[in-house]
């Protein structure tokens, strides 16, 4: 006899008897597989659970059971595993580190939705044996019939097609009888692949690509004759001319019959027959000549390279009818009905191919490549902005999808990283899967079977597309791997997507790249003491304007190691100067040379900077917990200034503790008032705002940042989206109105984020040859944080930032565990986070646990969330582990292990 071991989907409710119970965290039950079954580890099955059918998912397989009684497995679901071998393996992992039930691990890895997606057909057993059907009653025989008739049919049907009651229960009596059996199906996508009039490429991207040049030579042609021309200052012979852009004679001959160009008398020479501004416009349309609908429309399918919808290719393109039909002609497209994939598609194709790296690129990738045959390894790519991570990213992938393998790649939010989704779905054709959650359920199945069913290279997405069920997973890389939306903080699992990363790369072999300009102190400690492979890029790739992306370089790209300048501006200093308004002398300043050269600006806000904390206008001076080192923050219902983490409270003083002053006060300024004065101080300017508020519609982000970039708007004010990884050539200056409030949070963490923000939002400038600047205004001109952030010094920053931490016992030196609880009545909460606290003390002492202590309970910083208080208790030690299994933790609360944030 063969055994599974089946996590089953019961709602686990402790008895009512004893709410404080808990259940053990990874509940299973042994199933018998009955004779010629065949079930894997990871498959979906069901199984009877007392009296109801359940769900389950096998997580283990056996040839002995720990239980004498053990029931049958009534059937699988698919053939095929919902879940990998190594993800149950990895969910094992999850359900132990983040303290969560392994059903609710193993369910995060799969699609939302699929428990529904089940059929249950009812099929008439073949062989006819006349004694089982003696005694039938009328009932059961048209049952029976109905299902003969039509050999099989769907549960519903059976209930819409007979009147007769309990249908479910004749099924069973039928189904004990041994006439009929019920086989339970995962339903086919209920969104069924969509079809539509699409093209197609019938031929090679290189044929493909061929063609594209040789269309559009000709217009290329005549764009050089014509430039060559103004740079002669108009005139030149016919045969210098033809040899230098090396044309033949009829190019110019058609110029001259266009009346571009006019000959001389002895037709030996040719000069523009129009004025320079008509000859530059001729050159900037010469790409959109006869035949450039034709090449866009190739080039739209290479970056497509699966069908394209028509009305898109139109869209795109700008094609006509004719020219499509000319493209199928000469067999270069295919057209007709073709199931399209509902991926998320690249707005504008582009061609790109891998460029020649910069020396410094080549000596990561060097490493790189020992790297990903050596088995599991970690590497952090830390390089700033734009020194050309992705494209080592896209050259790494390549080589894992030539050995057989598929890559993931994570992303900390895909409506904020357009241009980077753009670049991996151009490079990789037609093999990458986009999950988002901003698709429907339907087609979230779809992309997540096409990765389960290996017909995809490169998965990319957010958080939970680490959890994609890749065949043979070879490349892990989490780009921005400092992202505070890598770690699900909303429900259990409470995971971090790097260190689930990690687990995956032990247990599959994968290589692991963690890449970006401003790593999180942990991850960079641990690359520092060898345990993950360090690799730097210095150096900024100097981008030769837009269009040069587009066009394939012969050489390596110039580099530099002069990021922007940063300039601090001292907010004490303006306002004895007597300026109150929100913008510094210095800001304004630069806002005018911008905006009269017709460039661009960021005006970038915290938006978290609507908290409240209190500040000293005249000395910077912010009130912080003298236990815990984190601001104060200020309770306007009871005028209090509280520390978020052990409750501490103090009186709000009215005068500054350090200099006396009487300009204290608390601090918060929003987008909008950024927005109403900008308006008031630059009438003419035009304005675009960005913030959670005006993004909610769908395709929000996307339009916003094409208006932008279209050069529709001079100003963008935002919030941290617009620190994200946005390519914006036109941006020459990016003011921080006000870096403060990023470091006034009641967090162990405000300057590792106050750094990572400030670099981030400052390496939003000058990523062009327009050069930049970049303004920080501060009433804390002094922090460490502030001052590494101008000097782009990563290392110093991190030195001190290691040096706060470690004072005061925060990780990396210590693990954290955060355990909220939540309860209409404010007392209950108290009493009950009370009464935990002094669970988990009295376990600390039992166990003899040194150098674990609870902080705490206090009010969470957010202490009043939809109608209910929440408590927070936040335990500190070396390993949380030890005291946290053994305590047992009620249903209620909420268990964070590794907080990214205590607010
Ligand atoms: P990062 O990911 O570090 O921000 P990117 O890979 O996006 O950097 O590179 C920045 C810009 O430089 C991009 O426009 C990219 O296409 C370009 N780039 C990167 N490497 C090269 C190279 N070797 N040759 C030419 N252009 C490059
Ligand atoms: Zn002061
Ligand atoms: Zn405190």
């Amino acid at each position: 006899m063969r055994y599974a071991e089946i996590a089953v989907n019961v709602p686990l409710r402790p008895s009512k008897s004893d709410d404080r119970a808990s259940y053990p965290l990874s509940l299973t039950f042994h199933y018998s597989i009955p004779e010629g079954m065949a079930v894997q580890v990871g498959q979906l099955v069901w199984v009877p659970f007392g009296a109801r059918f359940c769900q389950g998912i096998v997580v283990a397989l056996s040839d002995r059971s720990p239980v004498q009684e053990t029931k049958d497995i009534i059937s699988t679901i698919d053939p095929q595993p919902v879940l990998t071998g190594y993800q149950v393996e990895l969910a094992r992992w999850i359900s132990h580190y983040y303290l969560c039930p392994l059903l609710e691990a193993l369910r995060a890895m799969l699609p939302s939705g699929i428990e529904r997606r089940v059929t249950t057909t009812i099929v008439p057993v073949a062989a006819g044996d006349e004694a089982k059907e003696i005694g039938l009653t009328t009932g059961q025989k048209s049952v029976l019939d109905l299902v003969r008739s039509r050999n099989g049919l769907e549960l519903e049907e059976i209930k819409r097609g007979l009147r007769t009651k309990n249908v479910g229960a004749i099924v069973g009596q039928l189904m004990r009888r041994g006439l009929v059996i019920k086989l339970l199906e995962m339903e086919r996508p209920r969104v069924r692949p969509k079809f539509a009039p699409t093209a197609w490429l019938a031929v090679g991207v290189e044929e493909a690509q061929k063609e594209v040049a040789r269309l559009t030579e000709p217009a290329r042609r005549r764009a050089l004759v014509l430039q060559a021309l103004l740079e002669a200052g108009g005139t030149l012979g016919l045969t210098d001319l033809c040899a230098r852009v090396s044309c033949k004679r009829e190019t110019v001959a058609l110029l001259v019959k266009k009346g571009v160009l006019k000959k001389d008398a002895a037709g030996k020479s040719v000069s523009l027959a129009q004025d320079r501004e008509q000859v530059e416009q001729l050159i900037r349309d010469a790409a959109r000549g006869p035949k450039g609908g034709q090449a866009r429309a190739l080039a739209a399918l290479i970056a497509q390279a699966g069908p394209l919808e028509l009305v898109e290719l139109y869209k795109i393109a700008g094609i006509s009818r004719a020219g499509l039909q000319a493209l199928a002609r000469k067999g270069l497209v295919g057209l007709g009905e073709r199931e399209v994939w509902r991926t998320p598609r690249a707005r504008l194709p582009l061609l790109k191919k891998a460029p020649i790296f910069t020396p410094r690129q080549e000596q990561a990738w060097q490493e790189i490549q020992k790297d990903l045959a050596a088995g599991p390894r970690v590497i952090l790519l830390h390089g700033v902005t734009g020194s050309g991570k992705t494209e080592i990213y896209i050259r790494a992938l390549g080589e894992v999808v030539r050995q057989g393998k598929q890559g993931i790649v994570m992303v900390p939010e895909i409506a904020l990283t357009p241009q980077t989704i753009q670049r991996f779905v151009s490079r990789f054709p037609g093999r990458v899967a986009v999950l988002h959650s901003r698709l429907s359920l339907g087609e979230q199945f779809d992309e997540w079977r096409r990765a389960r069913d290996g017909l995809v290279d490169v998965v990319i997405g957010p958080r939970s597309a680490i959890f994609a069920p890749l065949p043979r997973p070879g490349l892990i890389v989490i780009d921005e791997e400092h992202e505070w939306t890598y770690k699900q903080q909303e429900h259990s699992p409470r995971y971090h997507t790097r260190d689930v990363a990690l687990k995956l790369s032990e247990l599959t072999g994968a290589l692991v790249i963690l890449g970006s300009a401003t790593p999180d102190i942990a991850t960079y400690q641990r690359a520092k003491e060898g345990e993950f492979v360090l690799l730097e890029l210095p150096e900024r790739i100097k981008v030769a304007g837009r269009e040069a992306g587009e066009r394939l370089p012969t050489t390596a790209p110039e580099v530099t190691s002069l990021l922007p300048p940063v300039e601090i501006v001292d907010l004490r200093e303006e306002l004895r100067a007597g300026n109150r308004s929100i913008f510094s002398r210095s800001l304004r300043r630069a806002l005018e040379v911008a905006l009269a050269a017709g460039q661009q600006a960021i005006l970038f806000l915290n938006r978290r900077g609507t908290a409240t904390f209190i500040l000293c206008r005249d000395c910077g001076y912010v009130v912080r917990c003298r236990r815990c080192a984190v601001p104060l923050a200020y309770h306007q219902m009871e005028d209090d200034l509280v520390c978020h983490q052990c409750n501490y409270r103090t009186l709000v003083m009215d005068q500054c503790p350090k200099c006396w002053s009487r300009r204290i006060r608390y601090f918060g300024l929003g987008t909008q008032k950024v927005e109403e004065e900008v308006r008031k101080a630059y009438p003419q300017a035009r304005v675009l705002r960005w913030d959670w508020d005006v993004t909610r519609g769908k395709d929000a982000h996307e339009r916003i940042l094409d208006q932008f970039l279209r050069h529709q708007a001079d100003i963008l004010i935002g919030t941290q989206m617009i620190a994200k990884g946005l390519d914006l050539p036109l941006v020459t200056l990016v003011g921080v109105i006000s870096a403060d409030t990023a470091l006034h949070l009641p967090d162990f963490r405000t300057g590792e984020r106050t750094y990572q923000l400030l670099t981030q939002v400052a390496g939003r400038a000058g990523r062009s040859l327009l050069g930049g600047k970049v303004i920080i205004q501060t009433y804390n001109p002094e922090h460490y944080a502030v001052q590494a952030a101008r000097d782009q010094d990563y290392g110093a920053f991190f030195r001190k930032e290691l040096a706060y931490r470690g004072e005061h016992g925060y990780p990396p030196y210590n693990q954290l565990a955060r355990l909220v609880y939540a309860h209409p009545v404010e007392e209950k909460g108290r009493a009950e986070s009370e009464r935990l606290s002094r669970a988990l003390r009295q376990c600390i002492a039992q166990l003899g646990l040194a150098n674990c202590q609870v902080l705490g309970p206090a009010p969470a910083y957010v202490s009043r969330l939809r109608g209910r208080y929440r408590w927070q208790l936040v335990v500190r030690a070396e390993d949380v582990h030890p005291l946290l299994s053994e305590t047992p933790i009620p249903p209620g609360w909420a268990v964070d292990v590794d907080p990214v944030s205590l607010l």
